[in-house]
């Protein structure tokens, strides 16, 4: 089934349709709070907005907040342009990023930056969506008069992102499902610490795969979703794509003089979420030469970039290393990326992924949209344990700086593919005070602890420790979601 042309006459980016073709056309308030769409594609806008050289001038010019609001505004038609912009103006504050710069670029040598996007209350950049995401969830359900209760499994940096975003927000509650003993003490802190009325930790004795089940449980039994207005938050929630657009923007700007200029990203990449705003960003006009994705050991994605081959991993082949938030088996954003790569044919990414359900994956190297790949700038590589070792070594002797395990993995693979004469932009997707063990092995010391985290590990914690049952969680949300 392809895209009917009289759709296609009136193609909107604030307009959206499935990744295999059988969704009607939704406008963004109704993907908002969804996850998969309903024919078990991805949602994504029927067109990327094109900006003009006029309007990319104007834009090097905003604030962060204003920015966000020129890019958002182009995806969303159905919140009114004063609402949609007091909701950003409300997420991306210097009190909650630590600067008005929300992302600021610190340059190490000239032609070498980081993208710091790890200052929101969480010190991943998972913040930099979610904060968006808790302000538009209030706003659309309170327009409509509904609650929800968001469920999910998290194996560290989304689950707290999540709940520093929810906390304390009216018509919204959080089940955040955790494995017992397996978080670093730090990440445990943050999430057990909170003490918000409406966010519930729930550790399951058992391993996050486990976690993951019983969210599938139960979200997969309809009359308990519906009864209790269960919800999610994860990776492929569309707004969450479309704020990570925003700060491509930003550190372009910021990387250079005028916009006749390219420049390189290094992403540290899992579910391809981060860089996949890359990709839009360069489709909207953004002079992006490469989007350098870096794997770890865990290398899906860098297997696909090099081959064309997408093989799944088992979770037996999922090895957990040094950077766990990129131990991912396969990337649940891929999919939106695959839908453009082969023409955005609905029907031959519904086979793709048929593909990998009957054979757990697909080869389009021999393919002729193999070449979109190139002409899409995007270029990998994986990186090791050692690697990541000798590179947070190397950046702290070199530049007096201390980064996380993932940015380690973004920065080896991004020096990798550095070109002379392009400003490569590494991005830092967390601080390293979430991963003092990595940090101390690396340096032999610990982490700085940012100003106000001193001590997070022997706050107050709050969890309910539960067996993986399934019933038994449901009975814990069933108690309280009121009805
Ligand atoms: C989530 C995460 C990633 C991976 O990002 P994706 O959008 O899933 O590709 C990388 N680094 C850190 C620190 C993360 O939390």
């Amino acid at each position: 089934m392809s895209v009917p042309a009289s759709r296609l006459a009136t193609a909107s980016p604030a307009r959206y349709v499935s990744t295999r073709g059988r969704m009607p056309v939704a406008r963004f308030c109704d993907v908002l709070l969804g996850g998969l769409a309903p024919d078990g594609g991805l949602v994504v806008p029927q067109a990327y907005p094109r900006l003009t050289a006029e309007e990319l001038a104007v834009m090097r010019k905003l604030s962060y907040p204003d920015l966000a609001f020129a890019v958002i505004s182009r995806f969303v038609d159905d919140i009114p342009e004063a609402d949609l912009r007091s909701l950003v103006h409300r997420a991306y504050r210097s009190e909650v990023f630590g600067s008005p710069d929300i992302t600021p670029l610190k340059t190490l040598e000239p032609g070498l930056h980081l993208l710091q996007l790890s200052n929101g209350p969480t010190l991943a950049f998972k913040d930099v969506a979610m904060q968006l995401l808790g302000e538009m969830f209030e706003y659309v359900l309170q327009r409509e008069g509904r609650t929800l209760n968001i469920l999910g499994a998290t194996s560290g940096d989304t689950g707290s992102a999540a709940e520093y975003a929810m906390r304390g927000r009216k018509g919204i509650r959080v089940f955040m499902l955790s494995p017992h003993g397996k978080m670093s003490p730090f990440q445990r802190a943050q999430m057990y610490s909170l003490q918000d009325a409406n966010i519930f930790n729930i550790a399951i004795r058992g391993v996050f795969d486990d976690c993951q089940d019983i969210v599938k449980a139960v979200s997969g039994d309809a009359a308990f979703k519906n009864a209790h207005r269960i919800g999610a938050v994860n990776s492929i929630n569309w707004a969450r794509v479309i704020a990570q657009v925003v700060y491509y923007f930003k550190g372009y700007f910021a990387a250079t003089r005028g916009n006749d200029e390219q420049v390189s990203f290094s992403v540290p990449s899992g579910n391809f979420g981060n860089i996949f705003a890359g990709h839009i960003a360069r489709m909207m006009g953004l002079p992006i030469r490469n989007l350098i994705l870096a794997s770890n050991e865990n290398d899906v994605l860098d297997e696909f970039f090099r081959s064309g081959r997408y093989r799944v991993r088992s979770s037996r082949e999922t090895l957990q290393t040094s950077s766990p938030s990129m131990d991912i088996s396969k990337a649940s954003n891929f999919e939106r990326f695959v839908f453009d790569l082969v023409g955005r044919d609905p029907a031959m990414v519904a086979r793709l992924w048929r593909e990998v359900e009957d054979a757990g994956g697909f080869n389009l190297g021999e393919a002729p949209c193999w070449r979109n790949v190139e002409q899409y700038g995007v270029v990998s590589g994986r990186s090791s344990h050692a690697a990541r070792l000798s590179a947070i070594r190397k950046i702290s002797s070199q530049y007096g700086v201390i980064i996380d395990p993932h940015t380690a993995d973004g920065i080896n693979v991004g020096l990798q593919h550095r070109e002379s004469g392009v400003p490569l932009i590494c991005m830092e997707t967390a601080l390293p005070a979430k991963f003092a063990e990595t940090i101390r092995e690396a340096l032999g010391r610990d982490p700085e602890v940012p100003a106000g985290y001193e001590g997070l590990e022997s706050r107050l914690q709050r969890v309910a420790i539960m067996d993986p049952d399934v019933e038994a969680v449901k009975t814990y949300i069933a108690g309280r979601t009121g009805s």
